[in-house]
């Protein structure tokens, strides 16, 4: 049963590298908790601001992290809604609230450290508010029955998050608070990974790369590390919109991949561009890497890795090239959520189907971990999966530094009490605490 992997077999990051890590971190090992706190209490169908204004109680959430001995509390900071939930001044922060600080604040006494996740390119707010600097599509095509058109920008309806009216609030009111929530509505939910959520729908923005979305993403950065005492800042969604191939081809990318790979080069359909997209996601990574360590040199940084085929998928459609991104940032955290796609509670054929993304997962890792120059630190998930589902991805992507779970609302009874058994009888409470 239990599906041990000597991971060292396939890795290239050195022992010294964890060290370093281990170091800043003060820890041996990271055993973390997800938070998303524009997603509601259940699941991560939702976008509830009502929630994460009003609702979210920092201190009782810390408690249950120390009561099942978490050291590392993983907030997602913005969304992909863009969402800004801190005290900012360039951002917008629709709670009127500064979660960070308060589980900074939570946070002092406790062995728990901070690492924030921001998502970067993926802005439905922004997208709204600077339709100039979203991704641009090079041709035709559709996606899940809806066209878009060569030239178009590449703003859509959202693909999990759904949002309920609060109580006695109009759909022309609340649009006044959330400028991207259309009129559109789903209103059964299936078990399929996109077709889990219901109510209104909300579009969504993948900026494009190339454009000043990039400085205000560094400002913010910027303003997060001086003013939060954060252990961590990991960039999500470094990366393009993996539902398509064509993107970004806008006037100004399609002229500087002109200007580097000369006026025959060809866009969209050629190594050249995968090189050009990469090497795109790359430079902001760099900026991010620059604005984090110009400000703390001992908060460490990180990038979250699509899994999947190399050149069909993490090439080409997300532009992530896993070399030049870990060599870049601090750590690697892939995202192994196998049982995201079936679990065996929802019947005896999703069981299997997450059970077949489960052998793939771990295939994937076996034939790619290496392209990692950097220590990795994967996230799996808790949320929609059983217990013992979420113990065998948690026991085999521990590749040394520990594991991240993701995500705290969603996270059943019994799965507590088997994370808290986990880290008493098979990390070591020694390995958690600090040193
Ligand atoms: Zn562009």
């Amino acid at each position: 049963m239990v599906d041990k992997i000597d991971w060292s077999k396939y890795m290239t990051f050195t022992s010294d590298q964890l060290e370093v890590i281990r170091n800043d971190l003060g820890a041996s090992k990271v055993f973390a908790m997800g938070l998303m706190p524009v997603r509601g209490p259940i699941g991560f169908r939702k976008l509830d601001y009502e929630f994460a204004e009003k609702k979210l109680d920092v201190v009782k959430i810390m408690n249950k992290l120390e009561e099942c001995h978490f050291n590392t509390f993983g907030l997602v900071i913005k969304d992909t809604d863009g969402a800004c939930t801190w005290d900012t001044r360039i951002g917008w922060n629709p709670i009127k609230r500064d979660l960070l600080g308060e589980f900074c604040d939570a946070g002092k006494d406790r062995n728990i450290r901070i690492m924030v996740s921001f998502t970067s390119m993926n802005d439905a707010y922004q997208g709204y508010l600077h339709p100039e600097r979203v991704s641009v599509h090079g041709k035709n095509g559709e996606k899940f029955g809806r066209k878009h058109y060569k030239g178009e920008i590449s703003t859509h309806d959202a693909g999990e998050m759904r949002i309920d009216l609060p109580e006695g609030t109009s759909l022309e009111e609340y649009q006044k608070k959330i400028p991207f929530l259309t009129n559109r509505k789903d209103e059964k939910i299936g078990k399929k990974r996109n077709a889990r959520g219901s109510g209104f729908i909300p579009t969504e923005s993948f900026m494009c790369p190339n454009s000043t979305h990039v400085d205000y993403l560094v400002e913010l950065i910027k303003e997060i590390v001086k003013n939060y005492p954060i252990k961590a800042f990991t960039a999500d969604y470094i990366r393009y919109d993996g539902s398509f191939t064509d993107l970004c081809a806008c006037e100004r990318c399609v002229k500087k991949f002109k200007i580097e790979y000369g006026e025959n080069a060809r866009i969209i359909k050629s190594n050249d561009w995968i090189d050009f997209k990469t090497n795109t996601i790359a430079s902001y990574a760099q900026k991010v890497q620059n604005a984090v360590k110009s400000i703390d040199k001992s908060c460490i940084t990180g990038w979250y890795s699509q899994v999947g085929p190399k050149k069909l998928f993490t090439l080409k459609r997300h532009g992530q090239d896993w070399g030049k991104l870990s060599s870049i940032l601090d750590i690697s955290i892939p995202m192994e959520y196998p049982y995201l796609m079936g679990t065996r509670d929802d019947g005896w054929y999703w069981g299997k189907v997450g059970d077949l993304f489960y052998w793939y997962f771990k295939r994937n890792m076996k034939k790619r971990i290496h392209e990692y120059k950097n220590p990795v630190l994967a996230v799996t998930n808790s949320v929609e999966c059983n217990a013992q589902e979420m113990l065998k991805q948690i026991r085999t992507f521990d590749f040394g530094l520990g594991i991240g779970v993701f995500k705290y609302y969603g996270t059943s009874e019994s799965q507590w009490i088997a994370l808290k058994n986990y880290a008493e009888n098979e990390i070591g409470l020694e390995n958690l605490k600090a040193n």
